[in-house]
């Protein structure tokens, strides 16, 4: 790729955007505030490439969010904020667009492992590429937990889910109140009380705990209820999931983790099909 004939091209191409080169990575389209971004930009006279949250006429929900920078991180009021950058520019002079990103592994929607919350299990190597598709992939129940609460016991016990439910997203107060959308993070977020995530491991077969905020634990129960849910290491939590607009009910669900060695969490991307 290095031929001798394009070299001294490519590095008057690289001398003359110099001036315009900026280190941060161009604005996405679709993804910035206010929808005059949609419109696409004066470099390309493309339409703008769909952005969808349904495919296939709604049979296909797409149930993760999308990494921007001012998405929300658990604790912090500064949002995601710079997480993709573009070292390796065509404009810059580079044969082709090489970005990287640098991103906390419970970023958006994510898996938890169980070394989350339990060291030991941590050492011994419970990381997210030793969690079981079997369990990330498979039928799921939607269910609207009750707006004005965090999930207790009492509101487990409320929403009668059948025995040999083995996967259940839990849609609550958090996305009406679409704090995902919000940089800033926000403590008074619903999730488990310790009492509501003992009742779900001693009374029903869920074995994939789905939640529409950055913790499947309330604020206030953060560690009890964590540790919990990931005693057996055969519960897996799936954290920030994206249930709006999507009908309550039973789905087949697909989600698929990156294989991070070593990682106690991983970004995840999760449909749901009809
Ligand atoms: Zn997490």
């Amino acid at each position: 790729m290095n031929s001798p004939s394009l070299l001294p091209f490519l590095s008057a191409l690289s001398l003359l955007s110099v001036a315009a080169a900026s280190t941060a990575y161009p604005s996405i389209p679709g993804t910035d505030a206010g929808d005059c971004s949609l419109t696409g930009s004066e470099t390309t006279d493309l339409p703008p490439p769909p952005r969808r949250e349904v495919y296939d006429n709604g049979r296909i929900f797409d149930i993760s969010h999308r990494y921007v920078p001012e998405m929300p991180v658990f604790d912090s009021d500064k949002g995601l904020g710079q997480f993709l950058w573009l070292p390796k520019s065509m404009k810059n002079g580079s044969r082709a667009n090489n970005s990287e990103f640098k991103l906390g592994v419970h970023t958006g929607t994510h898996v938890d492992a169980p070394g989350h919350f339990y060291d030991n299990y941590y050492d011994a190597g419970f990381d997210v590429d030793t969690l079981d598709l079997e369990v990330l992939n498979g039928l799921a129940l939607l269910v609207d937990v009750p707006r004005d609460s965090n999930i207790t016991a009492e509101v487990m016990k409320s929403l009668y889910i059948p025995k040999g439910v083995r996967r259940v997203l839990f849609r609550t107060l958090n996305t009406d109140r679409r704090l995902m959308f919000k940089k800033e993070f926000d403590s008074s977020y619903v999730g488990f009380k310790e009492d509501g995530a003992k009742w779900l491991v001693e009374n029903t077969d869920i074995k994939l705990v789905g939640v529409d905020y950055l913790s499947a634990a309330s604020y206030d129960h953060s560690v009890q209820s964590h540790l919990v849910f990931l005693e057996s290491r055969e519960i897996i939590l799936v954290e920030g999931l994206k249930l709006d607009d999507v009908p309550a009910g039973i789905y087949s669900l697909r989600c698929l983790p990156l294989r991070l060695v070593g990682s106690e969490a991983s970004p995840i991307r999760c449909i749901l099909i009809r």
